[in-house]
């Protein structure tokens, strides 16, 4: 206030504008203290105090690497409920189980590693796009292809959707798991059409995308998929170095009655062995102990390798990073800073795109795409919002719709919305009670229209700065 010259009751006002509700003397981000002096007209120089974890992390990012070798690809299984997720990625465990190559039941630590012929494959346990988008929300992007697992009695159904929109949210590959295809009557070329209209051609009928027939039940295409996986994977050439500290994410963690904090963490790159340091999210410790996913101790854990770590003092969290560190004090610093400034951050508000911040957001610099989920009550509705709202589009600002679906507003629409900076817009649809919830304590914005105009007349006001804010 003081430095702008501008009453603290003002500032609040505009803060309260932007849906954030400020005292006096609490902390803000300081992107929103620059959206804020540039309504005043004031631009605003930060000046950063790297935390040490940020120190880490560019450290680790620059890094010299030497020997890049394949890494394993990392996998997880979105689409609807009931297509098969669960049950496919069982096969796919108890098959290597069968073929005695690990010889072991798979322990469930959040994440699996099957090996054949050689090959290998990470599959996150977690099924479903609400737990691949939180994670991609806290920035842990672990996942390299998609299985979009389709039951072939059912066809494309709104979830499976949604899981097409999360994944190309996340820009990453999917292959597609036409599932339960022993059972009798199943329609074939009806779901390539539905595929094809979604942008995923199946290869067969000439595109990019791979289709692999699939039974969780009898086995048959599960090494088909994981050869499809194989050969896409290829494709992307992931490579990583095995012989630098390893980082990478936390998948989950727990407190166990026996051995304390567990943690099972995703290799990104690098090397873990027993006895390490790692830092991981506001935790720290020596590796105690390291079991791989068949629930086997062993030393040493590479690249995209999930193992399950203790040691650690705390229970970090599904998502923080991870860093093998050689100063067991520098790690403790980091750990301790991050505390403090995680009580911090819940104090200061974060900018999510709202209508009400659009124009100030454009102005800053903050905001080029506006991005859009759209739900109404009806697919003819949705096909003519679509349309309307695309052709608002404009040099300063594209519009770009992320998802538009029949329907009620979900918790996994908040949680896309939040990962992608997205304003959500409902047409004679309302959101469930934890969507608003989620929406709320996220800061994303729902509008709710019942009348098409007014959603491109309130965009268009909203774009130029001329939205009225809503109560
Ligand atoms: P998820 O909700 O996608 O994880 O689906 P589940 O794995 O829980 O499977 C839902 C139901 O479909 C269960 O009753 C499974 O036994 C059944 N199911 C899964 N895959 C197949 C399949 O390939 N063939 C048949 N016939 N049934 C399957």
């Amino acid at each position: 206030s003081s430095a702008l010259a501008v009453k603290a009751a003002d500032i609040i006002a505009r803060l309260m504008q932007q849906g954030i509700m400020a005292t006096a003397n609490q902390v803000i981000a300081s992107d929103v203290a620059e959206l804020v002096a540039v309504e005043f007209e004031t631009e605003l120089e930060i000046e950063r105090r790297s935390s040490v974890e940020e120190e880490i992390r560019k450290e680790f990012e620059s890094r010299e690497r030497g020997n890049l070798t394949r890494r394993p690809v990392v996998v997880a299984m979105l689409g609807h409920v009931d297509h098969g997720k669960t049950s496919l990625l069982d096969k796919v465990r108890s098959t290597q189980v069968a073929a005695g190559e690990a010889g072991g039941i798979t322990q469930h630590i959040g994440a699996s590693q099957v090996t054949w012929n050689n090959k290998t494959v990470t599959f996150l346990d977690t099924p479903g796009h609400e737990a691949f988008t939180a994670m991609r929300a806290r920035g842990a992007n672990m996942t390299d292809i998609v299985v979009l697992v389709v039951a072939a009695d059912d066809g494309v159904m709104p979830q499976t959707i949604e899981a097409i929109a999360h994944s190309k949210a996340a820009g990453v590959a999917i292959v597609v798991a036409l599932n339960k295809i022993d059972l009798p009557g199943c329609d074939i070329n009806r779901i390539y059409a539905q595929l094809a209209e979604h942008e995923l051609t199946p290869a067969e009928w000439g595109g990019q995308t791979e289709v692999v027939k699939t039974s969780a039940s009898t086995g048959q295409g599960i090494e088909d998929l994981l050869e499809a996986l194989d050969y896409t994977a290829e494709l992307m050439d992931l490579k990583a170095d095995d012989g630098v500290p390893a980082t990478g994410w936390v998948v989950e963690a727990k407190m166990s009655p026996q051995q304390g904090p567990v943690a099972t963490v995703l290799i990104k790159e690098g090397q873990l062995t027993k006895g390490d340091v790692v830092l991981a999210g506001d935790t720290y410790g020596r590796v105690k102990m390291m079991k791989n996913s068949y629930g086997k101790k062993i030393k040493i854990a590479t690249s995209s390798m999930p193992v399950e770590i203790s040691g650690l003092n705390g229970v970090p969290q599904a998502g923080d990073r991870f860093y093998c560190l050689d100063d067991v004090n520098r790690a403790k610093d980091a750990a301790e800073e991050g505390r403090l400034r995680a009580r911090e951050k819940s104090l200061a508000a974060r900018t999510q795109v709202t209508m009400d911040n659009l124009f100030s957001q454009i102005e800053a610099g903050n905001v080029k795409d506006l991005n859009l989920i759209v739900r109404a009550d009806v697919q003819g509705s949705v096909d003519v919002l679509k349309k309307y709202l695309s052709e608002l589009s404009v040099d300063e600002i594209r519009i770009n719709i992320l998802q538009a679906m029949p329907g009620g507003i979900t918790e996994g629409d908040v949680l896309l919305a939040e990962a992608s900076n997205a304003i959500i817009i409902g047409f004679n649809v309302v959101a469930d009670e934890r969507a608003a919830k989620t929406a709320e304590a996220e800061g994303v914005d729902i509008r709710l229209y019942s009348v098409i105009y007014r959603i491109t007349e309130d965009l268009k006001k909203s774009m130029v700065g001329m939205l009225e804010p809503e109560e």
